[in-house]
């Protein structure tokens, strides 16, 4: 649950009301969930999230989700918001352009409580594919110095790196949805990640975890989990990458080049808002 929120609610300041439409389900109800709306004032900038605070203040205190930073880095706040994997904090209500906002669990996951889903899937599939650097050899203990990485070699895993672990890839994706054995494009794209990292000797423990029967190769590129990143991050390539990565080591026994391919993370068109207020004055000379 988020701390308060310093939203102006005056009338002056509320553009409309919109019906916010949740799905609720516990466990002592069972059943198949049901959906609930409140009728909800919105300012300008609210957010979904905002929305679901504001009926957990004023008009329902059993309403439960998860969340926790508000500013799209925790990767806690992921829901179906009127049919799509989003994060509730970055979903502004007046961009919606609808008077009637549904809310439901993320898809592809058990549910806990009414937008609580359970990781438990994606989080053992990340964990099996050791999200760390593996070095053989010397214990990590005695290693002296430093390991230099030129930018290219940076730039090959960068972008992988900014996964936040908020699951919309997962509730995308087709293979996810109808095969329980599929690691997902989540894992998948962390392995990705430190398997291209230059200072990684962990290839071969990460390809027995993900290189099997119901394993990487059953990922058709279908894409959807790279349009759902809400970081830009393209987990649908990294697969790709993966893939390449252990034909080439079966086909020619070494790892492949830092990729021409790689995409940079994509920039969407930056243009200032409206009476956002200027940065304040550098604090510090450096
Ligand atoms: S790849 Fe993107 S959508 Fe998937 S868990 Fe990481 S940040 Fe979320």
């Amino acid at each position: 649950m988020c701390s308060q929120q310093k939203i102006d609610f005056s009338d002056s300041n509320v553009v409309k009301d919109v019906t916010l439409r949740v799905f609720r389900w516990n466990q002592a109800e069972g059943g198949p969930g049901r959906l609930q709306d409140y009728k909800v004032p919105v300012v300008p900038g609210m957010t979904v999230l905002d929305a679901l605070i504001w009926v957990k203040e004023n008009l329902d205190h059993t309403v439960s989700w998860r969340a926790a930073c508000r500013m799209g880095v925790c990767g806690s706040c992921g829901m179906f918001i009127n049919g799509k994997p989003l994060l509730g904090c970055q979903t502004q209500i007046l961009k919606l352009h609808v008077d009637v906002i549904e809310v439901r669990p993320l898809p592809n996951y058990p549910v806990i409580k009414d937008l609580v889903p359970d990781f438990t899937r994606m989080f053992d599939a990340h964990t099996a594919i050791k999200p760390y650097i593996i070095r053989k050899g010397t214990p990590p203990e005695q290693i002296e110095g430093e390991f230099h990485q030129t930018e290219a070699q940076l730039v090959d895993y960068l972008q992988f790196s900014y996964c936040l672990k908020c699951g919309l890839c997962m509730s995308a994706c087709p293979t996810v949805a109808t095969l329980p054995e599929f690691p997902g494009p989540q894992p998948l794209g962390q392995a990705t990640r430190y398997v291209r990292d230059t200072r990684d000797e962990g290839f071969e423990e990460r390809r027995a975890v993900i290189d099997h029967e119901f394993g990487i190769f059953r990922c058709h590129f279908a894409g959807a989990c790279s349009e759902a990143c809400p970081k830009g991050i393209d987990p649908a390539f990294a697969i790709q990458l993966m893939k390449g990565e252990i034909v080439r080591r079966s086909v020619f026994g070494k790892p492949a080049p830092p990729s021409a391919a790689i995409m940079p993370l994509k920039q969407e068109k930056a243009t200032k808002q409206e009476g956002i207020p200027a940065a304040p004055a550098q604090t510090e000379k450096g």
